[in-house]
Protein backbone atom coordinates (compact mmCIF):
# COMPACT_ATOMS: atom_id res chain seq x y z
CA UNK A 1 0.00 0.00 0.00
CA UNK A 2 1.06 3.32 -0.71
CA UNK A 3 1.19 6.24 1.49
CA UNK A 4 0.07 9.65 0.34
CA UNK A 5 2.99 11.80 0.16
CA UNK A 6 0.89 14.48 2.25
CA UNK A 7 0.66 11.62 5.45
CA UNK A 8 3.12 11.78 8.03
CA UNK A 9 5.37 8.95 8.22
CA UNK A 10 4.40 6.63 11.49
CA UNK A 11 7.52 5.27 12.19
CA UNK A 12 8.80 8.71 12.79
CA UNK A 13 8.77 10.59 16.43
CA UNK A 14 6.41 14.00 15.93
CA UNK A 15 5.87 15.41 19.51
CA UNK A 16 8.88 14.79 21.06
CA UNK A 17 11.28 16.46 18.60
CA UNK A 18 12.88 19.97 19.02
CA UNK A 19 10.91 22.21 16.42
CA UNK A 20 7.42 20.52 18.89
CA UNK A 21 9.14 22.99 21.72
CA UNK A 22 12.42 24.63 20.33
CA UNK A 23 12.60 26.54 23.70
CA UNK A 24 12.91 23.09 25.59
CA UNK A 25 11.19 21.71 28.26
CA UNK A 26 11.40 21.63 31.93
CA UNK A 27 9.41 19.17 34.47
CA UNK A 28 9.05 19.98 37.85
CA UNK A 29 9.87 17.19 40.28
CA UNK A 30 8.92 17.59 43.59
CA UNK A 31 10.12 20.81 44.25
CA UNK A 32 12.52 21.20 41.31
CA UNK A 33 12.96 21.88 37.92
CA UNK A 34 15.08 19.77 35.89
CA UNK A 35 15.57 20.54 32.12
CA UNK A 36 16.58 24.40 32.93
CA UNK A 37 20.08 25.51 33.58
CA UNK A 38 20.42 24.06 36.56
CA UNK A 39 21.23 20.61 37.09
CA UNK A 40 19.41 17.83 39.58
CA UNK A 41 20.89 15.09 41.20
CA UNK A 42 18.44 11.80 42.39
CA UNK A 43 20.18 9.19 44.32
CA UNK A 44 19.41 6.24 46.80
CA UNK A 45 19.60 2.92 46.81
CA UNK A 46 18.78 0.60 44.46
CA UNK A 47 15.96 -1.15 46.18
CA UNK A 48 14.19 0.14 49.44
CA UNK A 49 15.06 -2.60 51.77
CA UNK A 50 14.85 -1.82 55.37
CA UNK A 51 13.71 1.35 57.27
CA UNK A 52 17.42 1.66 58.97
CA UNK A 53 19.04 1.37 55.67
CA UNK A 54 16.43 4.29 53.51
CA UNK A 55 16.40 6.46 56.42
CA UNK A 56 20.53 6.48 56.66
CA UNK A 57 20.49 6.48 52.74
CA UNK A 58 18.37 8.75 52.57
CA UNK A 59 20.02 11.26 55.18
CA UNK A 60 23.60 10.95 53.73
CA UNK A 61 22.10 11.76 49.83
CA UNK A 62 20.54 14.70 51.21
CA UNK A 63 23.10 16.39 53.56
CA UNK A 64 25.35 16.09 50.30
CA UNK A 65 23.52 17.69 48.56
CA UNK A 66 20.97 15.34 46.39
CA UNK A 67 17.69 16.96 45.22
CA UNK A 68 15.58 13.54 44.78
CA UNK A 69 15.67 10.64 46.40
CA UNK A 70 15.51 7.13 44.84
CA UNK A 71 14.44 4.24 46.00
CA UNK A 72 12.73 1.14 44.20
CA UNK A 73 10.20 -0.72 45.93
CA UNK A 74 8.89 -2.68 42.56
CA UNK A 75 12.41 -4.62 41.51
CA UNK A 76 12.72 -6.07 37.85
CA UNK A 77 14.74 -8.77 38.39
CA UNK A 78 16.54 -11.12 36.31
CA UNK A 79 16.28 -13.99 38.71
CA UNK A 80 12.55 -15.20 40.00
CA UNK A 81 14.80 -16.11 43.47
CA UNK A 82 16.26 -12.40 43.80
CA UNK A 83 15.20 -9.89 45.77
CA UNK A 84 11.76 -8.33 44.22
CA UNK A 85 11.33 -5.71 46.87
CA UNK A 86 9.59 -4.34 49.31
CA UNK A 87 6.59 -3.47 47.41
CA UNK A 88 3.79 -1.25 48.93
CA UNK A 89 4.69 -1.57 52.34
CA UNK A 90 7.89 0.92 51.95
CA UNK A 91 5.74 3.59 49.98
CA UNK A 92 5.49 4.75 53.83
CA UNK A 93 9.40 4.60 54.46
CA UNK A 94 9.97 6.79 51.34
CA UNK A 95 7.56 9.25 52.45
CA UNK A 96 8.98 9.96 55.96
CA UNK A 97 12.14 10.04 54.23
CA UNK A 98 10.98 13.22 51.82
CA UNK A 99 9.61 14.70 54.69
CA UNK A 100 12.36 14.84 56.76
CA UNK A 101 14.76 15.74 53.74
CA UNK A 102 12.54 17.66 51.31
CA UNK A 103 13.82 15.08 49.12
CA UNK A 104 11.43 14.37 45.80
CA UNK A 105 10.66 11.05 45.51
CA UNK A 106 11.51 8.89 42.10
CA UNK A 107 10.38 5.08 42.05
CA UNK A 108 9.99 2.53 39.38
CA UNK A 109 6.64 1.04 38.30
CA UNK A 110 6.79 -2.18 36.70
CA UNK A 111 2.95 -2.39 35.45
CA UNK A 112 -0.49 -0.67 35.87
CA UNK A 113 -1.44 -2.57 38.11
CA UNK A 114 1.35 -1.05 40.83
CA UNK A 115 0.49 2.37 39.34
CA UNK A 116 -2.51 2.95 41.40
CA UNK A 117 -0.37 2.43 44.61
CA UNK A 118 2.58 4.91 43.29
CA UNK A 119 0.57 7.84 41.72
CA UNK A 120 -0.14 9.53 44.61
CA UNK A 121 2.57 9.31 46.76
CA UNK A 122 5.92 9.33 44.38
CA UNK A 123 7.06 12.50 42.40
CA UNK A 124 8.34 10.69 39.37
CA UNK A 125 7.27 7.39 38.12
CA UNK A 126 10.49 5.29 36.61
CA UNK A 127 10.01 3.44 33.84
CA UNK A 128 12.58 0.97 33.82
CA UNK A 129 14.90 -0.40 30.90
CA UNK A 130 13.21 -3.87 30.58
CA UNK A 131 10.15 -2.18 30.36
CA UNK A 132 10.90 0.86 28.03
CA UNK A 133 8.52 -1.04 25.32
CA UNK A 134 5.49 -1.96 27.86
CA UNK A 135 3.13 -0.24 25.37
CA UNK A 136 0.28 -0.96 27.86
CA UNK A 137 2.37 0.97 30.66
CA UNK A 138 3.34 3.60 28.49
CA UNK A 139 -0.26 4.01 27.47
CA UNK A 140 -1.23 4.14 31.15
CA UNK A 141 1.42 6.52 31.62
CA UNK A 142 0.47 9.22 29.10
CA UNK A 143 -2.90 9.38 30.78
CA UNK A 144 -1.70 10.80 34.37
CA UNK A 145 -0.42 13.82 35.70
CA UNK A 146 2.82 12.47 36.79
CA UNK A 147 6.19 12.95 35.72
CA UNK A 148 7.70 10.10 33.93
CA UNK A 149 11.75 8.89 34.01
CA UNK A 150 12.00 7.04 30.81
CA UNK A 151 15.09 4.86 31.01
CA UNK A 152 16.74 3.41 27.53
CA UNK A 153 15.87 -0.22 27.05
CA UNK A 154 18.95 -2.52 27.25
CA UNK A 155 19.32 -2.94 23.68
CA UNK A 156 16.87 0.10 21.94
CA UNK A 157 17.80 2.43 19.44
CA UNK A 158 18.00 5.56 19.74
CA UNK A 159 14.56 6.22 17.76
CA UNK A 160 13.09 3.40 19.80
CA UNK A 161 13.66 5.37 22.74
CA UNK A 162 12.19 8.20 21.53
CA UNK A 163 9.57 6.28 19.78
CA UNK A 164 8.10 5.04 23.71
CA UNK A 165 8.73 8.88 24.53
CA UNK A 166 6.46 9.59 21.92
CA UNK A 167 3.71 7.43 23.63
CA UNK A 168 3.71 9.41 26.71
CA UNK A 169 3.04 12.44 25.28
CA UNK A 170 1.06 11.33 22.73
CA UNK A 171 -1.28 10.13 25.83
CA UNK A 172 -1.22 13.60 26.55
CA UNK A 173 1.29 13.66 29.87
CA UNK A 174 4.39 15.96 28.51
CA UNK A 175 6.07 15.36 31.83
CA UNK A 176 8.85 13.31 30.57
CA UNK A 177 12.36 12.84 31.29
CA UNK A 178 14.66 10.97 29.29
CA UNK A 179 17.38 8.59 30.87
CA UNK A 180 20.47 6.65 29.51
CA UNK A 181 21.70 4.23 31.62
CA UNK A 182 23.63 2.40 29.19
CA UNK A 183 23.09 -0.39 26.33
CA UNK A 184 24.39 -3.60 26.05
CA UNK A 185 27.31 -3.90 23.67
CA UNK A 186 29.72 -6.91 22.98
CA UNK A 187 31.97 -5.19 25.80
CA UNK A 188 31.53 -6.87 28.85
CA UNK A 189 34.11 -5.27 30.95
CA UNK A 190 31.83 -2.83 32.59
CA UNK A 191 28.03 -4.02 32.67
CA UNK A 192 26.39 -1.64 29.99
CA UNK A 193 28.32 0.85 27.75
CA UNK A 194 27.51 4.10 28.30
CA UNK A 195 26.10 5.97 25.63
CA UNK A 196 27.37 9.58 26.00
CA UNK A 197 26.69 10.33 22.33
CA UNK A 198 23.01 9.84 22.26
CA UNK A 199 22.75 12.26 25.37
CA UNK A 200 23.83 14.81 23.30
CA UNK A 201 22.18 13.71 20.28
CA UNK A 202 18.40 13.51 22.39
CA UNK A 203 18.95 17.29 23.78
CA UNK A 204 19.92 18.63 20.14
CA UNK A 205 16.72 16.76 18.45
CA UNK A 206 14.54 16.38 21.21
CA UNK A 207 13.04 18.70 23.82
CA UNK A 208 13.17 17.06 26.72
CA UNK A 209 15.30 17.07 29.66
CA UNK A 210 17.80 14.30 29.34
CA UNK A 211 19.33 12.69 32.98
CA UNK A 212 22.06 9.79 32.88
CA UNK A 213 22.29 6.67 35.65
CA UNK A 214 26.31 6.14 35.25
CA UNK A 215 25.31 3.03 38.16
CA UNK A 216 23.43 0.66 35.86
CA UNK A 217 26.01 1.91 33.09
CA UNK A 218 28.73 1.07 34.48
CA UNK A 219 27.56 -1.81 37.13
CA UNK A 220 31.05 -0.40 39.28
CA UNK A 221 31.55 2.34 41.54
CA UNK A 222 34.69 3.08 40.48
CA UNK A 223 33.17 3.87 37.39
CA UNK A 224 30.69 5.82 38.89
CA UNK A 225 32.09 9.24 39.55
CA UNK A 226 33.80 9.83 36.41
CA UNK A 227 30.98 8.85 34.15
CA UNK A 228 28.73 10.88 36.15
CA UNK A 229 31.06 13.98 35.54
CA UNK A 230 31.50 13.32 32.07
CA UNK A 231 27.62 13.20 31.45
CA UNK A 232 27.40 16.61 32.90
CA UNK A 233 29.99 17.29 30.57
CA UNK A 234 28.02 16.06 27.78
CA UNK A 235 24.75 18.25 28.41
CA UNK A 236 22.97 15.65 30.61
CA UNK A 237 20.38 17.60 33.14
CA UNK A 238 20.77 15.31 35.62
CA UNK A 239 21.68 12.26 37.07
CA UNK A 240 20.60 8.60 38.75
CA UNK A 241 23.06 7.43 40.84
CA UNK A 242 23.05 4.29 43.41
CA UNK A 243 24.19 5.15 46.72
CA UNK A 244 23.76 2.42 49.83
CA UNK A 245 24.47 3.31 53.35
CA UNK A 246 26.76 0.22 52.95
CA UNK A 247 27.08 -1.65 50.04
CA UNK A 248 28.51 -4.46 51.25
CA UNK A 249 25.23 -5.48 52.34
CA UNK A 250 23.05 -4.65 49.36
CA UNK A 251 19.98 -6.70 48.63
CA UNK A 252 20.73 -5.32 44.89
CA UNK A 253 23.20 -3.77 43.28
CA UNK A 254 26.06 -3.27 45.85
CA UNK A 255 28.72 -3.22 43.37
CA UNK A 256 27.70 -0.29 41.51
CA UNK A 257 26.26 1.58 44.53
CA UNK A 258 28.53 4.59 45.54
CA UNK A 259 29.07 4.89 49.49
CA UNK A 260 27.93 7.99 51.03
CA UNK A 261 31.55 9.70 51.24
CA UNK A 262 31.64 8.56 47.20
CA UNK A 263 28.92 10.43 47.04
CA UNK A 264 29.63 13.50 48.68
CA UNK A 265 32.76 13.82 46.31
CA UNK A 266 30.86 13.78 43.28
CA UNK A 267 28.64 16.14 44.53
CA UNK A 268 31.57 18.06 45.45
CA UNK A 269 33.21 17.72 42.04
CA UNK A 270 29.91 18.73 39.77
CA UNK A 271 30.12 22.43 40.13
CA UNK A 272 33.63 23.03 38.54
CA UNK A 273 32.33 21.09 35.58
CA UNK A 274 29.03 22.22 35.75
CA UNK A 275 30.76 25.81 35.38
CA UNK A 276 32.70 24.87 32.40
CA UNK A 277 29.61 23.93 30.55
CA UNK A 278 27.32 27.11 31.54
CA UNK A 279 25.53 25.51 34.22
CA UNK A 280 25.22 25.21 37.95
CA UNK A 281 23.86 22.79 40.07
CA UNK A 282 19.94 23.14 41.64
CA UNK A 283 19.69 24.74 45.05
CA UNK A 284 18.79 22.22 47.40
CA UNK A 285 15.21 22.81 48.36
CA UNK A 286 14.22 24.59 51.51
CA UNK A 287 13.27 21.64 54.32
CA UNK A 288 9.54 22.73 55.28
CA UNK A 289 10.60 22.83 58.60
CA UNK A 290 13.06 25.68 57.85
CA UNK A 291 10.56 27.92 55.90
CA UNK A 292 9.15 30.92 58.12
CA UNK A 293 5.79 31.95 57.29
CA UNK A 294 5.55 35.59 57.62
C1 LIG B 1 16.95 0.87 38.56
O1 LIG B 1 17.09 2.09 38.32
O2 LIG B 1 16.96 0.40 39.70
C2 LIG B 1 16.84 -0.08 37.42
C3 LIG B 1 16.32 -1.28 37.57
O3 LIG B 1 17.36 0.43 36.31
P1 LIG B 1 17.27 -0.10 34.79
O4 LIG B 1 15.81 -0.22 34.48
O5 LIG B 1 17.95 0.98 34.03
O6 LIG B 1 18.01 -1.40 34.73
MN1 LIG C 1 19.74 -0.94 40.50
Amino acid sequence: MNRSSQEPDPALPRRVLRPARPAGTRVTVGAVEVGGAAFVVAAGPCAVETPAQLSEAAAAVASAGAHLLRGGLFKPRTSPYAFQGLGEPGVALLERARSRHSLGLVAEVLDTEQLASLIDHVDMLQVGARNMQNFTLLKALGKVRRPVLLKRGLAATFSEWLLAAEYLLDGGNEQVILCERGIRTFESATRNTLDLASVALAKARTHLPVMVDPSHATGNRELVIPMALAAAAAGADGLLVEVHPRPEEALCDGAQALTPDMFEDLMRRLPAVLHAVGRSLHARPVPAANVRVL
